[in-house]
């Protein structure tokens, strides 16, 4: 029970590095299963005396077979079904690819709000790329470096104002 966030996005976009950063407050309680294959992992965040469970739902990647079907169309089905809010992951490095968008034209329809999450914007000469994301379509955009924090307060001041 309780508002649950839910990540996604396609492999290496910075999810897990993200959902480390968000509970960075409350690590002790996060499982620390490296190597163990799992569907997704479960923490807890907080930010402003605010408490909520945070999903990775990255923890399945299966490159054998088709990734949209194994990977994308799994992740979003968790995040429709546990979520409150979903952080729709994406990474400035490489740009706007064929998984993002066609991941960004299931979750433009989904009846849960979604906020995009641009990663990897680690400095000014990233900022002006990530400007490419506007045209997925999201109304509520957030450029974050999971890697420094940088821009992810702004993103938590979001997901506890949808509380
Ligand atoms: P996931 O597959 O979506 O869970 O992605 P990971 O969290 O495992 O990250 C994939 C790679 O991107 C790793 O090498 C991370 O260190 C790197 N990464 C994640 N966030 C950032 C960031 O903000 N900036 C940079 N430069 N690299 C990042
Ligand atoms: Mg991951």
């Amino acid at each position: 029970a309780g508002f649950t966030v839910a990540i996604v996005g396609r492999p290496n976009v910075g999810k897990s590095t993200l959902f480390n950063r968000l509970l960075e407050q409350r690590k002790a309680i996060v499982d620390d299963f490296s190597g163990v294959t799992r569907d997704r992992q479960y923490g807890v965040a907080e930010w402003c005396g605010k408490t909520f469970n945070v999903i990775d739902t990255g923890g399945f990647v299966s490159r054998s077979e088709d990734v949209f079907e194994k990977e994308i169309r799994k992740q979003v089905l968790i995040a429709l079904d546990e979520a409150d809010v979903i952080l729709f992951v994406c990474d400035t490095a490489t740009g706007i690819t064929t998984l993002d968008d066609e991941m960004a034209d299931v979750l433009r329809r989904s009846p849960k709000p979604v906020l995009l999450v641009v990663n990897k914007v680690d400095n000014a000469a990233r900022l002006l790329e990530a400007n490419e994301f506007y045209a997925l379509g999201f109304d509520k955009v957030f450029f974050v470096s999971s890697i420094s924090g940088s821009g992810t307060g702004e993103l938590l001041d979001e997901v506890v104002a949808q509380m």
